[in-house]
């Protein structure tokens, strides 16, 4: 290609992301910031590549993880390396430390970010190209305030958004009903409700409860049981009409692999955090040879890790439910992209521009950096 570029540098920054509002589910919380990792890598030819790595203590880890892995232990692949090469470097990153795929994602999102501009062509291009020019919008209840939630769906609403996620297990089964109710009253009845546990349900009782769910005819429901309960999520989706989505179960091929096998959920929910787009598309790969969709999930991003999200979905068609890229326009006090992420409509515009398309603000991202690294 004659490309010739060398990584030279880069830093590591832990980031607080102040939110609008508390939001509970299944298992975790965030009460007024979310702690993210922001990666900032420098090249000779003068390109910088940006990756985000959405962290969390409760799941899927921590910021500290993150911070260590990427300082610590990914330093000596990237410096001095080719970033064209990303598949090797990536296997290499597999090899050198284990867990962390939302600091691999970081890594990876900043190597495409970097080979994007230089070849000036947006990521989703080397991953095939466009298959959609948008991706329609889920927008996620979880606020324990439900009165406030509910006005804020109805904003989110009339701009477009008809997709919505309601995050339940957190606070008692009479009170996701009591919350569905409401919402399915507030909402009017073109109003695509999805329901997530994350993973909040015991597999004793989940299949009566997800039958009382059913009456609200959510689209799908997502994650009822613990991640590691194959056999359950099998009997809940045979069991149920309404069709399971697999999110916390499926990281790896290799996990897809044994929830198809298994028909343990009708549809998957992928996220560039469970270790990168490519793995993504690996993921999306094996589902769609099982004839299970897929759809565009998230994990408390800001926009930087978005738009990693959005070029996955942009090129790869099984990826079909639309995607839950909503933080940066709905939930964040401020994003640190230069300019806001791209939403028109109730729908994620995918970027045109090179690279992952919009650059960080480095304001803004010094204002909400609490520590450095490099
Ligand atoms: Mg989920």
């Amino acid at each position: 290609m004659g490309q010739d570029i060398t990584v030279t540098g880069m830093t590591v920054h832990k980031v607080r992301l102040a939110v609008r509002s508390e939001r509970r589910q299944g298992t975790g919380a965030i009460k007024d910031a979310m702690t993210n990792v922001y990666l900032r890598l420098a090249t000779d030819a003068g390109i910088v590549g940006w990756g985000e790595a959405a962290s969390a203590a409760a799941f899927p880890g921590t910021t500290e993880a993150d911070m260590a892995a990427l300082h610590v232990h990914l330093r000596p692949l990237l410096i001095g390396a080719d970033p064209f090469r990303i598949e090797a470097l990536m296997a290499k990153a597999e090899r050198t430390v284990v867990h962390v795929p939302q600091a691999k994602a970081a890594m990876e999102a900043a190597l495409f970010d970097i080979v994007g501009k230089a070849l000036r062509t947006p990521v989703c291009n080397l991953l095939g190209g466009r298959v959609r020019e948008r991706i329609p919008l889920s927008f996620s209840i979880a606020n324990p305030d439900l009165a406030a939630d509910v006005e804020m769906a109805k904003r989110v609403w009339a701009d477009g958004v008809r997709i919505f996620k309601v995050k339940t297990g957190f606070a008692g089964h009479g009170e996701d009903l009591k919350r569905l109710e409401t919402l399915r009253r507030a909402l009017p009845d073109a109003a695509d409700l999805r329901v997530d546990y994350n993973q909040a349900l015991a597999c004793f009782d989940a299949i009566a409860k997800l039958r009382d769910v059913e009456r609200f005819r959510p689209t799908f429901i997502e994650q009822p049981v613990a991640l590691d309960r194959i056999d359950a999520m099998a009997e809940i989706t045979r069991a149920l009409d309404t069709p399971i989505m697999a999110d916390e179960s499926v990281f790896t091929p290799a996990q897809a692999l044994a929830v198809a096998s298994a028909r343990a959920a009708d549809a998957i929910s992928i996220k560039t955090m469970k270790g990168g787009m490519m793995r993504a598309r690996r993921v999306a790969a094996i589902a769609e040879a099982a004839g299970i969709p897929c759809y565009g999930g998230d994990m408390a991003e800001s926009g930087l890790g978005h738009l990693a999200g959005v070029h996955a979905v942009a090129a790869t068609p099984n990826i079909s439910l639309g995607c839950e890229f909503y933080q940066a326009t709905y939930y964040l006090k401020e994003d640190l992209l230069e300019r806001p992420f791209p939403v028109e409509d109730g729908q994620v515009v995918v970027p045109t521009t090179p690279g992952l398309g919009i650059d960080v603000d480095e304001d803004k991202l010094a204002r909400a950096t609490v520590e450095r690294l490099g």
